[in-house]
């Protein structure tokens, strides 16, 4: 029984890609992988000092993130938003922004780590698009959703919904499993 869902923020509810593309003016190839540094030649720890909080407070969002939250929040006692962000000021603060436009009553449930298997345990689920993360949850008993994402190659028709609600062991209204 599935009591505590953790979900991904970057290219699960925030199109952290698209955020990307539009402050550089670059198209990014699905499939590029996970570095997107290395697209402009750079390192990250040189570029995520470009990312600044008007960067993450605009993000778009994912076009499943709305019925997502509201399904999430409906079926499942606790829901919290779970992000990896650098410990830098302006990414919490654009993410907070972010979540106050979109999602204001998840801005106090935000949890920031790169450390997010600590808190994996048998009645926990994590929406991630991550493979190292959803695999460090599942070595702790917790249920992992790996979301497909523009990183990893063309994400197609994929209904998120149905993925969580099937790992989860849950049913989904017919109409939101089709939204
Ligand atoms: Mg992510």
């Amino acid at each position: 029984m599935i009591h505590d869902v953790f979900v991904d923020a970057d290219m699960v509810l925030a199109d952290f890609i698209t955020g990307v593309e539009r402050h550089f003016n670059v198209t990014v190839p699905d499939g590029f992988g996970y570095d997107v540094a290395r697209y402009f030649d750079r390192t990250w720890d040189v570029l995520k000092y470009d990312l600044d909080e008007e960067f993450y407070s605009s993000l778009p969002k994912m076009p499943w993130a709305q019925s997502l939250m509201k399904w999430l929040t409906h079926e499942f006692d606790n829901v919290y938003i779970l992000t990896s962000l650098e410990p830098i000021a302006g990414h919490i603060n654009g993410r907070l922004i972010w979540l106050g436009i979109w999602f204001p009553e998840y801005m106090d449930k935000l949890i920031v780590t790169k450390h997010k298997h600590l808190l994996a345990r048998s009645t926990t689920l994590l929406i991630d698009d991550y493979p190292p993360h959803c695999k460090a949850w599942r070595a702790r008993r917790g249920t992992a959703v790996e979301v497909p994402s523009r990183w990893k190659g063309p994400v197609g028709d994929y209904n998120i919904i149905e993925a969580v609600a099937q790992a989860a062991g849950v049913t989904v209204p017919h109409k939101l499993g089709t939204e």
